[in-house]
C-alpha cells in the first residue's frame, strides 16, 4: 500500500510551499487508500522552536489536514540511534569510510572544478576518531536513474556524485541520511517534495540501495516564485500560511489556490470543489516550470469563495475579526458596543464587497464606534464648498421622516440634491463621511437605516461643529 509523508523542518513559520506539498501528499494518500505520515524533522536543534512545531500542526489542521486523521507526528530526533546504526552498518559493509580532510583541504584540492570531494581518504582505511567524518563511497561508474512522477527520469552520472558525508566525527548522522533512514523505517513508498531537494535525490537513492531497500518513487514539484520570478523567500515575500489565515483568507480558497500551483483541473476551470481536486489531481500532470504565486489572483479566488457562502456562514466566519470567539485581531470598538444582529443586518452588503475577511472591520466600524473614524483626507475630500448646507438640509429632511428606512432616506436626500441642482453622488459624499468617517463603504441608505435615526442625526450635527 501507498505510504506518503510530509516532513517539515520546524525552523520558521509554516511556508505556503510546505502547505502545497502537504496537500499533494494528502491527496495521493486519499486517492490510493494509503497512509499519510507527518514527520517533524527536528534534528537541527539550534534552529528549531517548539512553537513552530505547534504552528505546523495547527496550520495543517486549518488547511484541512486535521489532527488525529493521519499517522504521527513522529519526531526525527527520536530516531537518532537508528540513524547512527545505519551509518555504522554502511561502514562495516565497506560502503563508507572515515575521512579526516578539513573543509579547507577539500576546497583547495578541488580548485575551480566544482567536483566536490576528490576521494582522498578512500583507500587510507582510517578508523573512527576525532575529526573524522564518515563518507559514503559512491560508485565510479554507471548512473543513477531517479523515477520521478513529475520530472520523468532524471539521470545522474555516478562519477559526478562525490563521496558525501553521512555522519559527523561525533557519530551523529547528517540530515541526508536521517531523512532516508526515517523514510525506510516508516515504510514510505512515495516521496513528494519540492524541487529544491532534487540535487540530493541521487545521493539518497544510492543510500536506499546500499541499505538494501527498494527506493521510493519520487515526485519533485516545481518551486514557487514571486512576480519577479524569484523563489519565494521568507525575508522578501509573505510566505507564512498563518499570515494568510490572519488576514482572512478562507482555508477552502487557499487549498484550491495552492493546488493550482503547477496543476489545473479539467475543463478550463480554476475554482473547483475540493472533491474535484481529490478526484482529478495527478502528479504526472504537474508542470516542471516554476509556479507563480500570484497574490492578486489568490485575493480574487478568496472573494469568490466569500461570495459563495450563505449569509449565515459569512457572518460566522467574520467573527474572529469582530471580537468574537477565536479572535484573530481585536476590533477597534468597545466589545460592549458590538451587536451581532446589527452586524448580521449589513453583512450581506459587505459580503459582495470584500476580498479578505479582515476588511470587514472598516466596512462596519461606523456601527459600533462611539464616533466615526476621523480620517482627515477623506473629510477634506468630501467637505467641499456647500457641504455644510447639504448636511444641514439632509439633517432637516431626515429628521422629518416618519419612517426610518433606506427608501425614504434616499428620496429625502435626492430631494435635497434636486433643490440645489446636484446629482445624488455629490450629496451623498458629505453625508457618508459625516456618518461613517469614510468616502467608500456599504450602500449609504441601508447603512443609515441600520445605524438608526438618533445616531445618524447626532453625527450630522457633530459634523457641523
Ligand atoms: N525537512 C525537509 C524540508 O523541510 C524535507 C525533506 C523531504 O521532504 O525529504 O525541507
Amino acid at each position: 500500500t501507498v505510504r506518503v509523508r510530509f516532513a517539515p523542518s520546524p525552523t520558521g513559520m509554516f511556508h505556503v510551499g510546505g502547505a502545497r506539498s502537504a496537500l499533494q501528499n494528502w491527496i495521493v494518500a486519499h486517492q490510493t487508500g494509503g497512509a499519510f505520515v507527518l514527520r517533524i524533522e527536528d534534528t537541527d536543534a539550534a534552529r528549531n522552536r517548539p512553537e513552530w512545531i505547534e504552528g505546523i500542526i495547527s496550520a495543517l489542521d486549518w488547511i484541512g489536514i486535521e489532527r488525529g486523521s493521519y499517522e504521527g507526528p513522529y519526531f526525527q530526533s527520536s530516531y537518532a540511534s537508528e540513524h547512527t546504526a545505519a551509518a555504522t552498518r554502511l561502514y562495516a559493509e565497506g560502503r563508507a569510510y572515515y575521512c579526516d580532510c578539513t573543509r579547507e583541504d577539500v576546497v583547495a584540492r578541488a580548485g575551480n572544478t566544482h567536483t566536490g570531494y576528490d576521494g582522498f581518504c578512500r583507500e587510507r582505511a582510517l578508523g573512527p576518531g576525532e575529526g573524522r567524518a564518515l563518507r559514503f563511497r559512491t560508485p565510479d561508474e554507471g548512473s543513477t536513474v531517479v523515477v520521478d512522477l513529475v520530472r520523468g527520469e532524471p539521470t545522474f552520472e555516478n562519477k559526478l556524485i562525490e563521496d558525501f558525508v553521512i555522519a559527523r566525527s561525533n557519530g551523529t548522522a547528517v540530515f541526508l541520511l536521517a531523512n532516508v533512514v526515517d523514510d525506510m523505517t516508516m515504510g514510505i513508498t512515495h516521496v513528494i517534495r519540492a524541487e529544491e531537494h532534487l540535487p540530493n535525490t541521487p545521493k539518497q537513492q544510492l543510500l536506499w540501495e546500499a541499505l538494501g531497500v527498494k527506493p521510493p518513487i519520487w515526485a519533485h514539484v516545481p518551486v514557487i516564485v514571486n512576480e519577479k520570478r524569484q523563489k519565494l523567500s521568507k525575508r522578501r515575500d509573505k510566505v507564512a500560511l498563518e499570515s494568510y489565515r490572519d488576514e482572512g483568507y478562507l482555508a477552502a480558497a487557499m487549498r484550491n489556490y495552492l493546488l493550482l500551483l503547477g496543476w489545473a483541473p479539467t475543463g478550463d476551470r480554476e475554482i473547483v470543489p475540493w472533491q474535484v481536486m481529490e478526484d482529478e489531481f495527478r502528479l504526472e500532470d504537474v508542470n516542471h516550470s516554476p509556479a507563480f504565486f500570484d497574490v492578486k489572483k489568490l485575493r480574487a479566488f478568496n472573494g469568490e469563495y466569500i461570495r459563495a457562502l450563505s449569509s449565515e456562514e459569512f457572518a460566522a466566519v467574520c467573527a474572529p475579526w469582530l471580537g468574537g470567539t477565536e479572535t484573530i485581531a481585536a476590533p477597534p470598538w468597545d466589545p460592549e458596543a458590538f451587536d451581532f444582529q446589527v452586524f448580521a443586518d449589513v453583512a450581506p452588503l459587505a459580503q459582495t464587497r470584500i476580498a479578505v475577511l479582515s476588511e470587514i472591520v472598516d466596512y462596519v466600524d461606523f456601527l459600533f464606534l462611539a464616533e466615526p473614524v476621523s480620517d482627515e483626507q477623506s473629510w477634506n475630500k468630501a467637505m467641499k464648498e456647500g457641504a455644510g448646507d447639504i448636511l444641514d438640509a439632509a439633517a432637516a429632511a431626515f429628521g422629518a421622516l416618519e419612517q426610518w428606512a433606506a427608501e425614504p432616506l434616499k428620496a429625502a436626500l435626492e430631494k435635497v440634491g434636486e433643490e440645489r441642482g446636484l446629482k445624488l453622488g455629490k450629496t451623498q459624499a458629505p453625508v457618508r463621511v459625516a456618518v461613517t468617517g469614510r468616502t467608500v463603504g456599504l450602500p449609504l441608505f441601508e447603512s443609515l437605516e441600520v445605524l438608526g435615526r438618533e445616531k445618524t442625526l447626532a453625527r450630522l450635527a457633530a459634523a457641523r461643529q
